[in-house]
């Protein structure tokens, strides 16, 4: 026995609640205890389930399963199963996980769970029905014979059975039935003695129903066996497996028909819950992405001339809302958005379903759907406007929507969803509240994008990334003084690629941290090597830069020094370039690392500088040694005469720069003429194409030599 608040002792108690729920439905045999002690096992499969990675669908759908085998087919046990995990298996066996994702497996366990459930039940069914047939022709012969022989046993066969059974005539003339049989039909023995078979027909007969009892009738067939709906004398609907059987004399003349009846109203009616459950989302009651994918299918694969359009929703800022209102409150609100969705698409052909979170599509189909999307899209941004009231607060509903539209036959509903959520992302980040038409250059674009992202990873380990060295030339005296490290990929499809093709990308899958440490490891290295190979031309520098990421992985510190010691580089002969953004509001923590690094003699340099707005007097607040001015102060040096209020704002920055001890590089030097203004307002060292473009490490020293010896 687990300590009452331990983990077992949890699963005990959800094990127990879970028994008081079901048990009363229950045609179990067992004692509430023995039957709590039958529930335990699959409660801990479902509690582990919850948390397992892989595999939860096949266990949940396995105690489903388990539940039909422990006798719980009343489907009121498996409503009351699904609200009693629904309720309690992540309260009691979610242990610390994040709330969301358990909230999110639990639906799912319940799915897989009621989708065992209803397959359990599917091939119990098939094997009744096979005992059935095997009882039917078991009980021809019984009751042929009981007719013939005594009316007293066959009395007792008949009443005990407990199938509905029925005796008739080769008209149709019921002659018999039993207990079972009328209790189906709603008690009344009497009224169903005097009917005709023939009289009960009804709407959903399938079209083989009554020739195959013609054909019982006139003697060409002994049985058959369908699934018939009767009308009781209340009105209501009962469903049946029916069996008939020809009964023959003794001899052999066809004499009476034997119809045994189970009744499957409720099965039916459980299925169809079942259907609807697996088909629409909990929480709003909407189609959800499993109905959605099917007939979003059947729009695609519609008859020429049709066309389909379809708006991807996803809410702007949900999270926070969830985050400081609570779950709760995050449920109302989707509540809500789901009912005033559902409101915009009521025409035939329109449907809203819930995808899951907070995303929704709306699909309209027919013939003009060009024109009807658009609207569509517009009802809906309409309807988000009024704000949603929710514990005495407003919330504001905002979204953004990618718009699909398209004629049938062509995509695939992967592909069009795909487009869809591509166009919706495009909507977001181009400020959300608003929604985009889909375009399909940018979605090759953002396929390609995310195709690159994908790739990141293994080109890291491929060794697909390489550098290139960009010279930083000394003003004064022309000398080469260092270089900065530009990170290239060579990729196998695209050729070589620019940082800011994947440099944002790297950074935002956290990619970013080992390709840092990789780009640092071999330009340090690289410096190694010149060091050696070139003692004559002084010691180079080597420039790396570092993404905002970067700065605050906790291991930036001890990466570099390892680094530095590894290849016997000293500090001071690297400059780790930060962007302006990057420091901008940085507080002492992000700072910190940036602070032990310049004590130990790293340059810092402030990259871009110019770009980001900074407080000039913040600077001496920041550990930082060099200013890379910005490529835009050198453009503005381009014409000539040069702008004189530029020429005054860059002498005012090199003037304050150095008053603080900092050293000033200027960026995208492309002419003579810039880099002789630029020497003259007090500039100390430059880096451009007008000294070299970026290129590989050994050309630094040929350039370095043409220098010396001009
Ligand atoms: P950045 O640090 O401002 O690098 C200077 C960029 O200006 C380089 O572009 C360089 O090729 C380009 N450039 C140099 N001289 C001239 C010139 O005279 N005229 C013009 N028009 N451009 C010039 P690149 O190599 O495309 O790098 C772009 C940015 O990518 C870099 O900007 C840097 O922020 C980032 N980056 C490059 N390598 C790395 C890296 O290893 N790690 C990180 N985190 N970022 C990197
Ligand atoms: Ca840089
Ligand atoms: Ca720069």
């Amino acid at each position: 026995m687990g300590e009452p608040d331990g983990p077992e002792g949890r699963l005990r108690r959800f094990a127990t609640i879970w028994s008081r729920a079901v048990f009363p439905v229950t045609s179990t045999s067992l004692t509430r205890v023995e039957f709590e002690a039958q529930l335990l096992p699959l409660a801990r499969r479902l509690s582990e389930a919850l948390r397992a990675r892989n595999h939860t669908a096949d266990e949940a759908r396995a105690v489903g399963a388990a539940l039909v085998a422990a006798h719980c087919t009343d489907p009121e046990a498996l409503t009351r199963t699904l609200d009693c995990i629904d309720a309690y298996l992540v309260l009691y066996c979610g242990g610390d996980g994040p709330q969301e994702d358990l909230r999110a497996r639990s639906s799912r366990l319940q799915h897989a769970m009621a989708a065992g459930y209803a397959q359990a039940l599917r091939e119990r069914t098939l094997a009744e029905q096979e005992s059935i047939a095997q009882a039917a022709l078991a009980a021809q012969g019984v009751v042929a014979q009981a007719l013939h022989a005594s009316e007293a046993r066959f009395r007792a066969v008949f009443e005990g059975a407990a199938i509905g059974i029925s005796i008739a005539d080769l008209e149709g003339n019921i002659l018999q039935v039993n207990g079972a049989l009328s209790r189906m039909f709603g008690g009344a023995e009497q009224n169903l003695r005097s009917r005709n078979v023939t009289e009960w027909t009804h709407p959903e007969d399938a079209p083989q129903v009554w020739r195959l009892y013609e054909e019982l009738v006139r003697g060409e067939r002994e049985h058959y066996h369908v699934e018939k709906a009767f009308y009781r004398p209340d009105g209501t609907v009962l469903w049946t497996n029916l069996t008939v059987s020809l009964l023959r004399d003794a001899d052999g003349n066809p004499q009476y028909q034997l119809a045994l009846m189970e009744d499957t109203t409720e099965r039916r009616l459980l299925n169809l819950r079942l259907r609807y459950e697996a088909t629409h989302d909990a929480l709003t009651g909407l189609p959800n992405r499993t109905l959605f994918f099917e007939r979003l299918e059947k729009a695609l694969n519609g008859a020429e001339g049709q066309r389909f359009g379809l708006c991807y929703l996803d809410l702007d800022g949900f999270k926070t809302i969830n985050d400081s209102l609570g779950h709760a409150a995050g449920d109302r609100l989707l509540v809500e958005v789901a009912d005033r969705l559902q409101a915009c698409a009521t025409a035939p052909g329109e449907m809203v379903a819930r995808l899951g979170g907070d995303e929704f599509v709306a699909l309209t189909t027919g013939p003009d759907t060009e024109r009807e999307v658009d609207e569509l899209a517009a009802r809906i941004m309409n309807a988000l406007l009024a704000p949603v009231r929710i514990d005495g607060r407003e919330l504001t509903v905002r979204g953004s929507i990618g718009v699909v539209e398209g004629p049938a036959g062509e995509r695939g509903p992967a592909e069009v969803l795909r487009s869809a959520d591509i166009t919706m992302y495009r909507a977001k980040s181009a400020g959300g509240n608003r929604f985009e038409l889909a375009d399909e250059e940018a979605d090759a674009r953002a396929i390609t994008r995310h195709g690159l992202t994908t790739a990141l990873p293994t080109a890291l380990e491929r060794g697909e990334f390489f550098i290139e060295y960009q010279p930083l030339v000394h003003l004064g005296d022309g000398s080469v003084r260092g270089a900065e490290a530009l990170v290239r990929w060579l990729h196998p499809q695209h050729g070589v690629l620019g940082p800011d093709r994947f440099i944002p990308l790297a950074e935002h899958t956290g990619l970013i941290v080992p390709l840092g440490r990789w780009v640092l490891e071999e330009s340090v290295r690289q410096a190694r090597v010149w060091r050696e190979r070139h003692s004559d031309t002084g010691p180079m520098r080597i420039n790396v830069n570092l993404s905002p990421c970067q700065l605050s992985h906790p291991g930036l510190v001890q990466d570099t020094v390892e680094i530095l010691e590894r290849t016997g580089v000293r500090p001071d002969a690297l400059c780790l370039e930060v962007t302006e953004s990057a420091l901008i509001g940085a507080d002492d923590d992000l700072l910190k690392p940036l602070r032990r690094l310049a004590e130990m003699g790293v340059d810092i340099a402030l990259d871009d500088f110019g770009t980001g707005y900074s407080n000039l007097a913040n600077l001496r607040r920041l550990p930082v040694s060099v200013l890379k001015l910005d490529r835009s102060f050198t453009q503005s040096m381009q014409q000539f005469p040069a702008d004189p209020v530029d020429l005054k704002i860059v002498e005012g920055i090199v003037t304050l720069a150095h008053s603080l001890d900092l050293t000033v590089t200027v960026e995208g030097v492309e002419t003579g003429a810039q880099a002789e203004q630029l020497r003259i307002l007090g500039c100390d060292t430059a880096q451009g194409w007008y000294y070299a473009r970026p290129g590989p490490p050994d050309r630094l020293h040929e350039l370095a030599l043409v220098d010396a010896t001009a």
